[in-house]
C-alpha cells in the first residue's frame, strides 16, 4: 500500500479522537516493508499531558462506580473482541509478524483476560480482622491506586496492554496507555473496542507517537500514581528513575534468557518440541523464549541431532500465509540485532549446527539459528537476542545443569524436561527464575497465575495476571469502628 492510500488514525484523549496532526508515525508490515498498513499520531508534550488531566479528571467518577458495573463493561469488551477475533489477530499478523495462528491465540487470550477480569468485579474484597478491642470493627478496604500509565511492548500487542488495562480498570483506576510504535493498530483496536463497551470520556486515554517523549511524561507528571511498564531492561531503567522521583508506584517487567533443561533421562521427542516452539515461537521474540538449552552430555547428540533436523523443516514466511510456521522479525533493527549475534557466536568459537543468516530484501526475515558447544559466559548465552537463535550448553548432572541455569543476570521463565519427580522438585525450587516449567515450554502463561521475573527481569516489586494484579491496582485502607 503507498503512503497516500495508507489510513491514518487517531489518538483518544478525554473522550475525543484526535487526528494526525502533521506528520505521522509509519506502521509497516514486516513481511513486507514496501506496505504501509497506518499512519498513527505523534503525540506531543501537551497531547500527553492533556491525556493525564483527563485522566485525571475522570477518577472520581470512575472509581466510584460500583466494580460489578465496571465489570459489566469490561464483559462486554470481551464480547466485542469475540466478534472481531478474525480481524484484530490479521491487523496484528500485518504489523508484527508473527503467524496468524499465533496471532489468534493472543486475541483469544486478549478475549479471556477481560472476561476474568470482569467476574474479578464481583469478588474482590478487603478483610474484616479481629479486633483487639470490644466493639470495634477492624476492617480494610481495597481502593483504586489512582491514574496509571500502561506502557508496552510490541511483540504482545493485545495480550499484554489487556492484562495490564484490565486489571486497571475493574479496581476503579482511569488509564493512559502507550503502546510500541511498532504495533499500535492492534492497541488501538482494543481501545476502540473499550470505547463501544460504554467505557466514559477520560477513563482510558490512546496516545501513539515517540516512546521516549511520551513515555518520559507518563513516567514523571506528578497525577500520576502508578506506572505499569513491560520492554527491554535499558528503558525499564529509565522509567523507574522517573516514577521514583513522585514516588509513583512502578511495575516494571522486562527481558529474559530463559533457559530450558534436558536431562538424561527426558523423553526428547517432548524436549524438541519444547525446545522449537520456545525457542522458534513467534521467531523468537517472547520474553520467556527459550534462549538457551542446557543438556546433559549423555544425550546431547542425540538431541542436538533431533533438533537440527525439526528446525531444517520450520517453514518461515509472511505470517498471513497458511503453513507457515515462523513470521518474520518485527523491524529492521531487530533483524540487525539477530544478525550480529548470529556473527558474534561463530566468533566466540560456539558450533553454527543450522541456520545464521537473515535476509531482509523484502520483509525482515532470520533464520531459524542453533549453536552448540556454546559456554555459558559467551555473550550469545548471556544477553537478550530476542530472535529466532537457541544456544546449546551442556552439563554434566543437575548441579552442574542448575547452575548454569542460573549463571544469567535475567530470571524471568525456566523449564526442565524430566521424567524423574526428585529432580523435578529440585530444579523447581533451585532455578532463579520468577516462572519454571516442568516437561513444557519456557513460554505459555496462565491468565489467572501470578507472572513476573526475578533479578534483571523485573522491578520485583509487584507480579502482574490473575489476583495478584489487585496488588498493583489498589492501595489499601483499614478502617478502626469503635460502636460501643
Ligand atoms: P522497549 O523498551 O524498546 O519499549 C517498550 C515501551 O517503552 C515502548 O512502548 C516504547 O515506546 C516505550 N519507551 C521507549 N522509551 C521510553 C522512555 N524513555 N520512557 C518510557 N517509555 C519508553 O522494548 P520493546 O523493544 O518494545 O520490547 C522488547 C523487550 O520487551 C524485550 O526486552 C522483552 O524481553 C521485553 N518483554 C518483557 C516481557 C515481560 O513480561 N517480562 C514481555 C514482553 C516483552
Amino acid at each position: 500500500m503507498a503512503k497516500t492510500n495508507a489510513k491514518p488514525y487517531s489518538n483518544l484523549i478525554g473522550g475525543n479522537w484526535k487526528a494526525p496532526n502533521g506528520s505521522t508515525l509509519e506502521n509497516h508490515n514486516p513481511a513486507d516493508y514496501s506496505e504501509i498498513v497506518g499512519l498513527f499520531p505523534i503525540a506531543s508534550l501537551e497531547d500527553t499531558k492533556n491525556a493525564i488531566d483527563a485522566a485525571h479528571s475522570a477518577l472520581p467518577a470512575w472509581s466510584r462506580t460500583p466494580a460489578p458495573t465496571r465489570g459489566a463493561i469490561l464483559d462486554k469488551a470481551s464480547q466485542i473482541i469475540t466478534s472481531r477475533i478474525d480481524e484484530i489477530a490479521t491487523a496484528l499478523t500485518r504489523e508484527e509478524g508473527k503467524t496468524l495462528a499465533e496471532a489468534k491465540g493472543e486475541v483469544t487470550r486478549a478475549r479471556d483476560i477481560f472476561k476474568y477480569y470482569a467476574g474479578e468485579g464481583w469478588r474482590y474484597s478487603g478483610q474484616v480482622l479481629p479486633s483487639s478491642v470490644n466493639d470495634e470493627l477492624l476492617y480494610t478496604r481495597r481502593e483504586s491506586l489512582g491514574v496509571v500509565s500502561i506502557i508496552t511492548p510490541w511483540n504482545f500487542p493485545i495480550a499484554i496492554p489487556a492484562w495490564k488495562i484490565a486489571p486497571a480498570l475493574i479496581y476503579g483506576n482511569t488509564v493512559v496507555f502507550k503502546p510500541a510504535e511498532d504495533a499500535p493498530h492492534t492497541a488501538l483496536l482494543l481501545v476502540e473496542a473499550l470505547v463501544e463497551a460504554g467505557l466514559p470520556a477520560g477513563v482510558i486515554n490512546f496516545l501513539t507517537g515517540d516512546g521516549a517523549l511520551i513515555g518520559t511524561e507518563m513516567a514523571s507528571n506528578s497525577n500520576v500514581n502508578g506506572i505499569s511498564f513491560t520492554g527491554s531492561h535499558s528503558t525499564g531503567t529509565k522509567v523507574y528513575q522517573n516514577a521514583i522521583k513522585n514516588m509513583a508506584r512502578v511495575q516494571l517487567e522486562m527481558g529474559g534468557k530463559n533457559g530450558l533443561v534436558i536431562l538424561k533421562d527426558a523423553n526428547l521427542d517432548l524436549a524438541v518440541k519444547f525446545a522449537i516452539a520456545g525457542g522458534f515461537g513467534l521467531s523468537g521474540q517472547a520474553c520467556t523464549a527459550t534462549s538457551r538449552v542446557i543438556v546433559e552430555e549423555e544425550i546431547a547428540d542425540a538431541f542436538v541431532s533431533a533438533l537440527t533436523i525439526a528446525t531444517k523443516n520450520l517453514v518461515v514466511g509472511n505470517g498471513l500465509e497458511s503453513g507457515v510456521q515462523m513470521g518474520p522479525l518485527v523491524n529492521h533493527d531487530q533483524l540487525e540485532t539477530s544478525q550480529s549475534y548470529m556473527t558474534l557466536g561463530q566468533k566466540e568459537g560456539a558450533k553454527l549446527l543450522i541456520g545464521g543468516e537473515v535476509d531482509g530484501q523484502k520483509g525482515y526475515f532470520a533464520q531459524a539459528t542453533i549453536f552448540d558447544h556454546v559456554e555459558p559466559t559467551m555473550r550469545i548465552a548471556q544477553e537478550e537476542i530476542f530472535g529466532p537463535v537457541i544456544s546449546v550448553i551442556r552439563a554434566n548432572g543437575l548441579n552442574d545443569a542448575i547452575e548454569k541455569a542460573n549463571a544469567i543476570s535475567f530470571g524471568l521463565s525456566a523449564g526442565v524436561v524430566t521424567n524423574n519427580l526428585k529432580d523435578a522438585f529440585a530444579f523447581a525450587n533451585q532455578v532463579d527464575a520468577g516462572v519454571v516449567k516442568i516437561n513444557e515450554p519456557t513460554t505459555g502463561l496462565a491468565l489467572n497465575a501470578p507472572f513476573g521475573g526475578f533479578k534483571g527481569s523485573s522491578a520485583n516489586t509487584f507480579k502482574e495476571q490473575g489476583q495478584a494484579a489487585m496488588d498493583f491496582y489498589t492501595r489499601t485502607k483499614t478502617i478502626y469502628v469503635n460502636h460501643g
